[in-house]
Parts: structure tokens; C-alpha cells; sequence
């Protein structure tokens, strides 16, 4: 830190994205990204963008924008696009945060950060001891709300109908619905945007749609939210968005088919990865992501994480109260997961009694 960073930004403590290691070629589980390549006809779209890059983009995003109207069943003005959905976050704390925002204690780690980066109160709600968020914990509160469903890194999800009671008793606050998770087979939120307008639901092209390099995130809400966030982001960086990840965005939308089903592949993977895990005696909560977080009774979290490292396979591990017992495992290609499956048995094998896992 240098003398130079003002007061309020000194304290501020960063978010730490999951380790991306060079020293060798891993089977990598630990960001939940998609084990299957950008959609047919991205790649071509994105060089032939790029031979326009002395040209600046569409601040507008129009083409984009319409394209997730279609999918989505709104209009241009009830869509908004930025670089990666920890923008859109970012900017939803900014315009719609203060004084306080409640989320829960055990979610998406960004959301702290956020709060602090901005001067907002942060009040983490405990999630209950089976690690479920209680939506009555969200009745009547005097604050921005902010939940991921699936929730991260639990994998566990609210029903709509729960969330729209949230909804029904916060008039006066924001909803924030990060559905980064979805389209792994969560109930979204989008179709109660037309009838709320507190409610925000935001969405990401990275991990459903194989492009978490390219940095495309969506919001879908009541017209006035979104122009409060073009507010923002034309105060920021109109051209948020580079016209090769514009290009690519458009391109996947037009082959979404080949992306949903490509979730349905991760999804019958996280199925069979959940049978295999509980059958080597992992206690995994009940996932609706593209990861599972799981914790087994004779060997702690950390050193799963360690041992799985030293064998090639990097998973994330987070060492904070209530979650260090946990891994949580992305969900890759089947042939990504027996490798991790081959590895924990040989650590187990060395490590717990052969009659207890
Ligand atoms: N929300 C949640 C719950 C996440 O886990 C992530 C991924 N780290 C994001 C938002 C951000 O995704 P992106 O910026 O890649 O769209």
C-alpha cells in the first residue's frame, strides 16, 4: 500500500478469486467454469470482430440487449449488460445499497467487499445449521437484499414463491437475485420482474454458457432499475463491453440450444459426482449449481484440498468458521471427476480406516 490511498480504502480487504497456478497443467475444479468449450460459431464471430478493433463498441449494447429481450420474453429497457456479472454486482451495490445491505453470512464472498468498498453496513444473516437460508429472515428488512440462488458455495436454492414473499415485504428496498448458478436447475426469478419493481435479477454468460473468459453479465429487471444502472455505468465506462465479447455474447445466444445442453451434461454429472462422493461417506448438501460442497467425517477440509493439489486436482477450500470442514468440487467433464474420484480414494485409502469411508 503506498501513503497515497485515501482513509476510507485502506481497511478495505479484497476479494480473492480462486487460484489460477502455472507450475503445472491441473484438473482444474476450483472456479466453476464450464468443462465444455464457447458455443458452435463463437470463436468465428469473435476473429472476425476483432478485425474492427480500432473502432470503440456499443455503449448501448443494442443487438446484445435485444437478443436476451427475445430469450428472456422482455424488452431492450428491462435488460442491461456489463463486463462480467461482479460488475453489474458492483454497480448495484453503488446505486441501490446504502445504508445497509443484508445477505447471507455464507455466500458469494463479493458481496463484503462490495458493501465495504461503498460505505455500506453490511449485515450478514446466519444461514441455518444445515447451511438452508430461512426467507423469514428477510421479512420486512430496512435495507438492499442481496442472495445468490443456488446460493454459492452451498449449491442450495429458494423457491420462487419464497422469494416473491421476500419481495412482497420489501417494497421500499432492492432485491438483489444473483442467479449466476440457474440454469443448473434453480427456479429463476426473470418472470417476477414484470410485476415487481423493486426486484433485480442478474445472470451471468460464465458458467452456463462457457465464457467466463470473456466477462458478459446481464441483469433483468423493471425499466427503472436498469436506466439507474445505465446512470452508473455511464458515469464509469460507457464501453464496458469489448466488441469481441459482444460478438461472442450474440453468437451463443444464437446457439443456446447447444448450451443448455450442455448444462444438462452438468447436471447428470453432478448427479452421479454426488452418488460417488456419498458413497466414499462425503455428506454433500443438496446442489442445484455446477459445483457440490462436501465434507467427509474423518479427513477436514484442508487437507483434502492439500492432498488433492499434490495429485493434480485443485479444488477450492475455504478456511472460514462454519465451512473449513467443506470442499467445494465444480463440476467437470465425467472423465475430470474420475481423476478426482481415483485421487480421493487414494488419499482416503492412505489416510481413514478402511471402515469408515
Ligand atoms: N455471483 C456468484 C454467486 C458467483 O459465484 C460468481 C462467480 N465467481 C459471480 C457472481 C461472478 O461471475 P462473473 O463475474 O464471471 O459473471
Amino acid at each position: 500500500m503506498s501513503r497515497y490511498l485515501i482513509d476510507r480504502y485502506q481497511a478495505l480487504e479484497a476479494y480473492t478469486p480462486g487460484e489460477q497456478p502455472r507450475d503445472m497443467q491441473y484438473v482444474k475444479l476450483n472456479t466453476n467454469e464450464s468443462p465444455y468449450p464457447p458455443a458452435p460459431g463463437v470463436t468465428e464471430a469473435v476473429l472476425a470482430e476483432a478485425g474492427r478493433l480500432q473502432l470503440y463498441s456499443d455503449p448501448v449494447c443494442a443487438d446484445l440487449r435485444d437478443a436476451l429481450a427475445a430469450r428472456y420474453s422482455v424488452t431492450r429497457q428491462n435488460v442491461f449488460v456489463s463486463n462480467g456479472s461482479d460488475d453489474i454486482l458492483n454497480f448495484a451495490f453503488m446505486a441501490f445499497g446504502s445504508p445497509r445491505a443484508y445477505f447471507p453470512d455464507i455466500s458469494y464472498g463479493f458481496y463484503p467487499v462490495y458493501a465495504d468498498l461503498h460505505g455500506i453496513a453490511a449485515h450478514p444473516v446466519p444461514l441455518r445449521s444445515d447451511f438452508s437460508i430461512d426467507p423469514t429472515d428477510y421479512t420486512s428488512l430496512d435495507g438492499f437484499i442481496a442472495i445468490a440462488n443456488p446460493n454459492a458455495p452451498t449449491g442450495m436454492t429458494l423457491s420462487r414463491a419464497q422469494i416473491e414473499d421476500i419481495l412482497q415485504t420489501n417494497p421500499d428496498h432492492v432485491v438483489l437475485i444473483d442467479e449466476a448458478y440457474v440454469d443448473f436447475g434453480a427456479e429463476s426469478c426473470v418472470p417476477l420482474t414484470a410485476k415487481y419493481d423493486n426486484l433485480l435479477v442478474v445472470q451471468t454468460f460464465s458458467k452456463s454458457r462457457s465464457m467466463a473468459g470473456a466477462r458478459l453479465g446481464f441483469a433483468i429487471a423493471n425499466d427503472g432499475l436498469i436506466a439507474d444502472l445505465e446512470k452508473i455505468k455511464f458515469s464509469t465506462n460507457p464501453y464496458s463491453i469489448n466488441r469481441m465479447t459482444l460478438a461472442a455474447g450474440l453468437a451463443t445466444l444464437k446457439a443456446d440450444d447447444a448450451c443448455m445442453a450442455n448444462c444438462q451434461r452438468v447436471i447428470d454429472t453432478r448427479e452421479a459426482t454426488i452418488s460417488r462422493l456419498r458413497q466414499m461417506r462425503f455428506e454433500v448438501l443438496p446442489s442445484k449449481a455446477n459445483f457440490v460442497f462436501a465434507r467427509h467425517p474423518h479427513a477436514n477440509g484442508g487437507f483434502l484440498y492439500r492432498q488433492l493439489k499434490a495429485r493434480g486436482v485443485l479444488v477450492r477450500h475455504f478456511d472460514t468458521p462454519r465451512i473449513r470442514d467443506f470442499l467445494r468440487i465444480t463440476i467437470g467433464a465425467p472423465e475430470q471427476m474420475e481423476v478426482l474420484f481415483e485421487k480421493l480414494e487414494e488419499i482416503l485409502d492412505g489416510t481413514v480406516a478402511a471402515d469408515k469411508y
